[in-house]
Parts: structure tokens; sequence; C-alpha cells
């Protein structure tokens, strides 16, 4: 399936299919036509595939230029941005070379940012192999890394010129790490598409479906960007469980809940809450909850004070000076963006 998107500055392509990667050699090959091409790989992805892309880019006769970057969040910092811009300059990257991130949204971000901003722009490649890449990172042209200060403080919008997604690529993911990706597709399906909400309750056909689901979420990213490229409106919905998963995220140093955990922590608590207060239809909180249980990620609430809570709210990028905006479910399938005063906000149990 190609799913093309229509961006400010190019539009691309995103090819989803079962067993693509296989095909890498000869996309390249169309793609790169005799011009360079740099590969940035994850560690961990590089030993499972390496070997294969090698071959791959062999037999097309494309020389297999890379650089191995060290699994984890750690590397998403301005230490490695320099190294991969070095090994551009020092294999005489042009802009009309290709630099291709292979791996999961830390690669993805990262190296998107390096392509960014290298020579002031050289075309790049997404081939994503985490769920949550493939359904959200590598879509929507936001590339980053973080600071010492917060994560993803620099970075910029930057389109990349394909996508390449193979859902089977995501066999070797650890169990732990393709959940996480799980509570962003639950996410699209609670906030547009009950359709595919429904589908998610099946767990023991997800992955006879992975595919499709994989491609619908794609879709909704797609519909929602392109109405909202610079993130000022729309693409806000995309944030449903991500204010107070942040919250959740950074109280606990980034250490104790991965990004989706804390996300499906953030989507509960909102739902719950909003239930409580007439602002969704009854029953929406027990079927996201049944559903996140599917995946294993329906947590006890973690206590959190208020004063933390609310500082980290304060620093919200998506908010104001005075109000704070929340993505809130009106029932399975629709959300909608609750614009609160500080003062007022009831959201808070306690
Ligand atoms: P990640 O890139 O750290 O990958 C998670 C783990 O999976 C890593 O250990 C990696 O080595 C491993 N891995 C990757 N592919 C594998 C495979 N096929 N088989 C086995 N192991 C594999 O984490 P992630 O969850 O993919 O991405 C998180 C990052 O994405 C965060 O930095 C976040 O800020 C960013 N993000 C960006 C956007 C955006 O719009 N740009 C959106 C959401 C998240
Ligand atoms: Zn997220």
């Amino acid at each position: 399936m190609v799913i093309n998107v229509k961006a400010s500055t190019r539009n691309y392509d995103i090819l989803i299919e079962d067993g693509i990667f296989g095909k890498t050699g000869e996309i390249i090959k169309n793609f790169a036509n005799g011009t360079k091409v740099f590969f940035v790989i994850d560690q961990n992805v590089f030993d499972i595939f390496g070997e294969n892309l090698k071959k791959m880019l062999e037999k097309n006769g494309i020389e297999f230029l890379y650089f191995v970057l060290p699994s984890g969040e750690k590397s998403k910092c301005g230490k490695m941005l320099f190294k991969i811009y070095s090994c551009l300059a020092e294999n005489k990257i042009s802009r009309k070379d290709t630099v291709v991130a292979l791996g999961g949204g830390v690669c993805g971000d990262l190296t998107g940012f390096a392509a960014a901003t290298f020579l002031r722009g050289v075309r790049l490649i997404q081939i994503p192999t985490t769920l949550l890449a493939q359904v959200d990172s590598s879509v929507g042209g936001k590339v980053a890394i973080d600071l010492p200060e917060g994560k993803n403080l620099a970075g910029c919008f930057y389109p990349p010129h394909l996508v390449v997604i193979d859902p089977f690529m995501l066999k070797t993911l650890p169990e732990s790490v393709f959940n996480c990706g799980m509570a962003e597709v639950i996410k699209y399906g609670a906030i547009y598409d009950k359709v595919l909400f429904d589908t998610l309750c099946d767990r023991e056909n997800l992955s006879a479906n992975l595919e499709k689901v994989i491609a619908r979420c794609v879709d909704i990213k797609r519909i929602i960007v392109e109405n909202d490229e610079f993130d000022t409106g729309e693409r806000m919905l995309l944030n449903f469980g991500h204010t107070y998963g942040h919250v959740v995220e950074k109280y606990f140093n980034y250490e104790k809940y991965s990004h989706g955990e804390a996300v499906a922590i953030g989507m509960a608590h909102i739902t719950k809450i909003s239930e409580e207060n007439g602002i969704c239809e009854k029953g929406t909180y027990d079927a996201l909850k049944n559903l996140l249980e599917k995946y294993s990620l329906m947590f006890d609430e973690p206590e959190i004070p208020r004063e933390s809570a609310e500082e980290t709210l304060l620093l919200d990028k998506k908010s104001g000076t005075d109000y704070i905006n929340y993505v809130v479910l009106e029932k399975i399938g629709k959300a909608k963006i609750l614009k609160l005063n500080k003062k007022e906000n009831f959201l808070w149990k306690n």
C-alpha cells in the first residue's frame, strides 16, 4: 500500500507492506539513481538486519556507508548529532545524496534532524523499525534532539522524502517495546476511529491484521497532520494522553515508565476524570481500560504531588500562559480539545 502525504515543502510516499524490507536494495537504487546513500542504523537493528542489508545493497551496486548508533534515548543528543555530521562530511555527502534512518524513533528523530541541517538539508528516507516509529514518529516531519534541559528541545519540521514501513520487522521487538507502540495505536482508535479501536480488542488476530492496522494509523496521522502541519490546532488531538503522560514520565525521571506506558496512564487518567465530569459518554473509560489491559498497559494510578504535576503542565509546549489544553474523548472514536484556565483546572482529583 502507498500513502501519499502532502506537506508544504514536498509531498512524499509512505510504502507499507509485509516483507518490503527485502526489497530495500531495489527501492534505494531507484531512489538514489547513482547518488550516495548514508545509513544511520540503531545498534540492535544493525545486529539483526545489518548483514542482510549489506548483501541487498551490494547486489544492487550501492556502496554500504553507515554509522551504527548506540541504542537508547541517550543517543538522541548533540554529541551524536555532531558525530553524524562528521561522518557525513568525511564521506563527502552532498545535497543530492541521501541519508537513511533505520531504527526506532530515537534513530529517526536524530537522523532526521541531521539530514535537515547538514548542508541545510539533504534527502531523507525513514525506515522505521519499531511500532511507535512506524505509526507515529516517521510520519509528519517532526525531527529533534534532546538537550540536557529537556526532551525534544532542539528540532524542526523536515518531511522525509520517502518512508518504507515493513510490519514484519516488528517480529524481533521485545514485547514491552511493541506494547509501548500499541499505546499510540490505541490512541488513534480512541480519538478518531471506533472501528480501529474495536479491531484492536481482538488481540489474538492482531498479527494477522497488523499491516492494515499500521496503515490505518499512518493514514489518520496523515489526515490530521495535513490539516495542521505546524501544530497550531487540530494536530493537538494527537496529544491525547500525552499532557498527563509527560507529567508521569518526568516525575519518574523517564525511568519507571516508558513513553507508551506513560501515555496509557495519561489516557486512562483524563478519560476517567472527564467521564466523572460528564464530558464524555458513560462507559468510555471502561472500554479504554479493557483495551489497555489487553496490551499490559493498564496501571495503578501513580501518586504524583499536585505541585510537581502543575510545574510540568506550566511548561507544556502546547499550552498558553494562563491556560492548559487538554485532549478529551467525547466517546470512543471522537476527541476534542478543552482549553482550561489554570485556576479552574477541575481535572485534578485532589
Ligand atoms: P527507540 O528508538 O529507542 O527503540 C526502542 C528499542 O527497540 C531500542 O532498544 C531499539 O534498539 C530497539 N529496536 C528497534 N527496532 C527493533 C527491531 N526491529 N527489533 C528489535 N529491536 C528493535 O524507541 P521508540 O519507541 O521507537 O522511539 C521513541 C522516540 O521517538 C522518542 O525519542 C520520542 O521522542 C520519539 N518520537 C518522535 C515523534 C515525532 O513525531 N518525531 C513522535 C513520537 C515519538
Ligand atoms: Zn507519543
